[in-house]
């Protein structure tokens, strides 16, 4: 990583809100998305957890501008691409590529590999002839494929095979950022810590930079640099990973933390598992305040009315919750 921390990607006070009827002819707001700011540094692995539907992969996909913001800045190397058109938007999708959770389903099954993972180099106009099948071979061999390869079909290869075209297709046009959706989440055990191994190896020789989402503590602890913990639409916790881990500050990262299993026998004997009880509110109609009110162990009436902002409790240590910030209860008792 960057000892400079030069910034690639920053995102400030990002929204996706989608429409959705609400039935009887009324419609309302899904808030997938809700006031999220980070920044990612060039050559890090930026991890984002949380449960199912907290909004990590809207997330993504609004950063890929493959969803229209409702609100808020996505700029790279400091250019803001939130609202800008397909056309204008041309050169930032070339520094930017996604990883998809299903390999399968982001495969056209009726073209081969060569001409899937050829397709950007088509769509950009950067290589043809002879210099695009070179190209499709450099870049099948970067990610343990042979050229050999070239001319099958996705359906011809193993749910991991299909992950490094999936990643060859991603490095086609030499992105600086890639947006990793899940990428390990369909895949056998036994084939995760292969592709893990070789996102790495690629950012150690190509320098990349990646935003991973999953919902998987553990792999995300083992690949990124920098976690941020969702709920429910909201960014809760950011930290360097170590931290993260040793001293989790927010309710919901401890309970997350907690039903990590561990190899250490006493330190699963000295872990205390903590389960959550209550009801996870829906993202049409969120709580006025903290959004993790309804299921925390320590809700105070303060969290009920105030929505806690995301502070710096050490350097580099954010979090959003009234217990570690208690000046905001102070004024919301006031
Ligand atoms: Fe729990 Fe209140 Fe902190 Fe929210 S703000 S996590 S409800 S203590």
């Amino acid at each position: 990583m960057s000892q400079k921390h030069d910034v690639l990607l920053e995102v400030q006070n990002l929204k996706k809100y989608f429409h959705v009827s609400k039935g009887f002819g009324r419609s309302g707001k899904l808030k997938a998305v809700d006031d999220v700011s980070f920044q990612i540094f060039k050559g890090e692995t930026f991890g984002l957890v949380g449960e199912s539907g907290c909004g990590k992969t809207t997330i993504g996909r609004t950063i890929a501008r493959l969803y229209k913001p409702t609100a808020g800045q996505i700029l790279i190397n400091g250019n803001d691409i939130a609202h800008l058109h397909q056309r204008q938007l041309q050169p930032y999708r070339r520094k930017m590529q996604v990883i998809f959770q299903d390999p399968y389903a982001s495969l056209n099954p009726r073209m081969t590999v060569g001409d899937i993972i050829g397709e950007p180099l088509d769509i950009h106009k950067i290589a043809q002839g002879d210099a695009r099948q070179k190209r499709i071979y450099e870049l099948l061999d970067q990610v343990g494929l042979t050229k050999e390869h070239a001319n099958r079909f996705p359906h011809e290869f193993s749910g991991g095979q299909r992950q490094r075209i999936g990643i060859a297709r991603a490095l086609a046009l030499e992105p600086e950022l890639i947006i990793c959706d899940e990428p390990i989440s369909a895949l056998d055990v036994s084939i995760q810590a292969q592709v893990i191994n070789l996102l790495e190896d690629l950012q150690r020789e190509k320098g990349l930079t990646y935003l991973f989402i999953a919902h998987d503590l553990s792999m995300v602890q083992h690949i990124s640099h920098r976690i941020g913990v969702m709920y429910l639409g909201h960014l809760v916790e950011l930290a360097d990973s170590r931290t993260l881990y040793d001293e989790p500050l927010h309710p919901y990262t401890q309970a997350l933390l907690s039903a990590i299993p561990v190899p250490d026998p006493d330190e699963t004997a000295r872990r205390k598992r903590i389960i959550l009880e209550g009801d996870v509110p829906t993202p049409i109609d969120p709580p006025a305040g903290c959004p993790f009110e309804s299921r925390c162990p320590y809700v105070m009436p303060a969290c009920r009315e105030v929505r806690p902002v995301m502070t710096e409790s050490k350097p580099g240590h954010f979090v959003a919750c009234h217990l570690v910030n208690p000046v905001l209860v102070t004024l919301a008792q006031a």
